[in-house]
């Protein structure tokens, strides 16, 4: 998936409130995010690392912790970054 094509999907998911399942997989992923020093809130909430919005990036199924760190979270169809 192309850079544009996760972010568009991320902001859509999180302006529209997306479906169930990715709702779970953002839920899921903001719990890491929040607990991550590289999280940070200046100007806006966003990654230290990617420079992400985390409230989109987490809603983008496609999209990847640039660390890894979203890989504890269990496979799923909507999480293919997950190795577990
Ligand atoms: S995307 Fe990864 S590195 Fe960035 S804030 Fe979230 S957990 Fe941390």
């Amino acid at each position: 998936m192309s850079k544009f094509k996760e972010i568009y999907t991320g902001w859509k998911n999180l302006t529209t409130g997306g479906n169930e399942e990715s709702s779970k997989l953002a839920e899921e992923r903001m719990k890491i995010c929040g607990r991550c020093i590289h999280t940070s809130e200046k100007v806006y909430l966003h990654c230290g690392v990617c420079g992400c919005y985390i409230p989109a990036k987490v809603r983008s199924p496609e999209s990847e912790c640039p660390l890894n760190f979203w890989m504890i979270i269990p496979a799923r169809e909507e999480n293919p970054g997950s190795k577990l």
